[in-house]
């Protein structure tokens, strides 16, 4: 054949009609077909809901993990509504081919206010386990300016590095959980009054990370280990979400809506208002008020909040999630051969008690404990085979319980 007559073994044009024609080993490609084939393998990677992307990257669209969300997380729609869209778009960015558009996709780092206990690091945990990235939960209340008492802010690289066992590449794919970013607000006004070691220098410290840049980070963490080498970390596509009760904050965001509510009906408001939770409310104005530093809010540009949990959500946490309490107790008790129920109305007690005792989510669980432990020592060996958990009995088992003397401090 000659030079002449080849053509693409795809679409059939003439190497005369084409730009390029690469040849294969028996083959022959144009330059239209390999663009063609080029967008194909883009799209595949974006739309297949269960792709393999970058190695462990588990890419869903939004729907998909909004679904995966509600197996674990109850209630909080419409944070779980943000987070899927912000979770997609994060990697989608990651995904994105390199194209001379100029149009840079920025980061969506996350912050969600909400009271403590209602489901903020379970998102994150979730959000984590469903993409396969490895996530570090830091505290922010533990890190200061460099050079004080105190974890730098690089110790949360180094938290990611070893989640993701030191594999760099997972490192700087994975998810940053700060929890209590309230914490590190800034305690005046006036930054100048004193040096403000775990506050706004924190902030500073932080902002670095968040913006996307390469960290020198120790492996071993800490100051302890003087002598270890650097990883380079490149924080770039890491995604963070930060999370925090944010105590007073309402205080911020009705007094905004009184203001801007001058002049209409500001009282028919002030009700309606105040049966809702006020944090559905929030803007990032209000964050600013409460002390974080503009610069930092710029950088969590998706902003979220929690629902407190009410009855009906304590009593489906108990049972509803993929791992609930319940299953994981029937689960304990099948392994010895025994069967476990427990009523309704025995539910519905230890939801009572879980707000009586104001301990939230969190309590459901030590709640259970203190009515099971008997159970669960003296059943298994013996011949009984169920065990049938009624109101009187969990009552009974709490009235023992050391629980029970908790409610009379509070
Ligand atoms: P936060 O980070 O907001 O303080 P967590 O996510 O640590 O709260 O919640 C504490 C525990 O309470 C979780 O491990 C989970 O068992 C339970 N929990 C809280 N909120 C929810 C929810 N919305 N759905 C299911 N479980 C929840």
């Amino acid at each position: 054949m000659s030079k002449e007559d080849l053509e693409c073994s795809f679409c059939g044009r003439k190497k005369s009609e084409t730009n390029l024609l690469i040849a294969g080993l028996d083959a022959h490609i144009c330059d239209r077909c390999i663009e063609q084939a080029h967008g194909i393998v883009v799209e595949e990677a974006l739309h297949a809901d269960n792709s393999e992307i970058s190695k462990d990257l588990m890419l869903k669209k939004p729907k998909l993990i909004k679904a995966f969300l509600d197996e674990y997380v109850i209630g909080q729609e419409f944070t779980k509504k943000v987070m899927s869209v912000a979770v997609y778009n994060h990697y989608k960015r990651l995904l994105q081919p390199k194209s001379d558009d100029d149009i840079e996709i920025q980061k969506s780092n996350i912050i969600i206010v909400g009271q403590t206990g209602t489901g903020k690091t379970l998102i994150a945990k979730t959000i984590a386990k469903m993409l396969n990235v490895p996530l570090a939960i830091v505290d922010a209340t533990v890190l200061t300016e460099a050079g004080y008492v105190g974890e730098d802010v690089e110790s949360i690289l180094t938290r990611l590095l070893q989640a993701a066992d030191y594999n760099l590449e997972k490192a700087e794919n994975g998810i940053v959980f700060i929890d209590e970013i309230d914490k590190i607000a800034r305690k005046s006004d006036n930054p100048s009054i004193t040096r403000d070691v775990s506050g706004e220098g924190v902030q500073q410290a932080l902002l670095k990370l968040l913006e996307g840049t390469t960290v020198n980070v120790p492996p071993k963490g800490g100051r302890k280990h003087p002598d270890q080498k650097f990883i380079e970390v490149n924080t770039e596509n890491i995604l963070f979400i930060a999370g925090g009760a944010f105590d007073g904050i309402e205080r911020h965001i009705a007094k905004r809506l009184n203001m801007q509510a001058v002049g209409f009906t500001a009282s028919l408001k002030e009700n309606q208002m105040e049966k809702d939770n006020m944090l559905r409310y929030i803007i990032p104005k209000d964050l600013k008020d409460f002390g974080l530093i503009p610069e930092i809010i710029g950088r969590l540009p998706v902003l979220t909040y929690m629902n407190p949990l009410d009855k009906e959500t304590l009593r489906a946490i108990l049972t509803q999630p993929k791992n609930a309490i319940i299953k994981q107790y029937k689960k304990l008790f099948e392994m010895d051969g025994i069967d476990f129920e427990i009523t309704e109305e025995a539910l519905d007690f230890v939801v009572e008690q879980a707000i009586d005792y104001k301990l939230g989510a969190r309590g459901l669980r030590s709640l259970c404990e203190a009515v099971l432990t008997d159970a669960m020592y003296e059943m298994p060996g013996t011949d009984e085979k169920t065990v049938e958990v009624t109101k009187d009995y969990a009552e009974e088992k709490l009235n023992k319980s050391t629980l029970k003397k908790l409610k009379a401090v509070s």
